[in-house]
């Protein structure tokens, strides 16, 4: 699951970066919180890759799509189901339910409903309407204004949290430290207790108002929060996380690249694209499950290219190009990049199943006589 996540994390300045999967993310444990480094509150959003693939026909457990940190979930079983033969949706937990069994483990229970809600409208349609609901579905994830409009919607109601989260922060690892020193321990226990315990209520009364505006639906995840924040106030440092960490998951994470980290999020979509391109070979092999993935790795790749255009900052041509030739460089893979000197037609040993490309003789020429002249 951990291998289909990506966290976006910024620290100080309004530089983002990438980062692998952080434990304590999945994990309301404010202990863990402080044992690991932190960054500024608020400042933690997380994306994921689907477990399952639908298409106009049928959902299948499989996603072709791997991530350049990992490759796929081993949890993905490829089994196929066709619409018609879909009684019933519904969810447990993390765990995506078709007709009463689990059929796919999700990232999180919110990613389940999803999907369980989507995979309803779908059945419940008419076989002719199948087809724009799954498009309109996957389009929809490649929204990048949509996105843009939810984090700038959200940046208002986070904005407190995140200095009231920062405050109590400070007071927690240096304050307290300080007056303890100056003052010594037992005449502030009981004080101490009683501030540290009205900043928790503090945020997590912040915390409830902004939860139920930006997800309404998850009650249950607002009043267990809350909970945690007043019965234990080092959870409530992560109130802003909290908001901001799913925010954005509902959208593909090459939207969430370029609505965070902007230009720089360039090699990722760039990662992103020859994946959806020349997905690695897997080992489903009932037909109508390959079918699936297929279908829904070119939609994606559709929808994916039609962003890139919109967006602008980068140029469909360019990441579809390969990079520019090296030395002696015969052929290249077009997946990852990579080039080798011996000769073309063999699979790449990083890529399984993604073929090898000669540089055509026309590159050559071109190479040839720009580093002679
Ligand atoms: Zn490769």
């Amino acid at each position: 699951m951990k291998k289909q996540s990506v966290v976006f994390v910024s620290f100080w300045g309004r530089r983002w970066r990438l980062a692998a999967p952080i434990s304590w993310l999945g994990n309301a444990n404010g202990a863990l919180l402080i044992l690991n480094p932190v960054p500024p509150p608020g400042r933690v959003f997380v994306t994921h890759l689907l477990p399952i693939s639908i298409s106009p026909s049928g959902v299948c457990a499989f996603n072709s799509q791997t991530l350049p940190s990992g490759g796929r979930p081993v949890s993905q079983t490829g089994e196929f189901l066709s619409f018609s033969a879909i009684k019933q949706t519904g969810t447990d937990g993390a765990f995506l339910v078709l007709n009463g069994q689990k059929f796919a483990k999700c990232a999180n229970a919110k990613q389940a409903k999803t999907l369980a809600s989507i995979i309803e409208n779908v059945r419940a349609a008419k076989v002719s309407k199948r087809e724009t609901l799954v498009r309109s579905w996957i389009v929809k994830q490649f929204d990048a204004r949509a996105a843009s409009r939810a984090l700038s919607e959200a940046e208002e109601s986070i904005g407190v949290i995140r200095w009231a989260c920062s405050f109590f922060f400070v007071f927690m690892f240096v304050g307290i430290p300080v007056l303890v020193m100056l003052y010594g321990l037992e005449q502030l226990i009981i004080p101490l207790a009683v501030g540290i315990l009205a900043l928790a209520v503090q945020i997590a009364i912040l915390f409830f108002s902004a939860h139920r505006k930006l997800y309404r639906a998850d009650s249950q995840e607002r009043f267990e929060s809350l909970v945690k924040m007043i019965v234990c106030p080092p959870v409530s440092l992560r109130a802003a996380d909290l908001l901001t960490r799913n925010l954005l998951s509902g959208y593909s994470p090459i939207v969430v690249a370029n609505v965070l980290a902007g230009a720089g999020g360039q090699q990722f979509a760039r990662d992103f694209v020859r994946d959806l391109q020349h997905p690695l070979k897997h080992e489903v092999t009932d037909e109508k499950a390959a079918e699936t993935i297929s279908w829904m790795t070119a939609a994606q790749l559709k929808a994916c290219l039609e962003h890139v255009e919109r967006d602008g900052r980068v140029k469909v041509k360019s990441l579809l190009q390969p990079s520019e030739r090296e030395g002696e460089s015969v052929s290249y893979c077009p997946r990852c990049g990579v080039q080798f000197v011996d000769g073309a037609g063999d699979e790449c040993p990083d890529c399984p199943g993604v073929g090898l490309v000669a540089f055509s003789e026309n590159e050559k020429e071109v190479t040839l006589s720009q580093t002679s002249g």
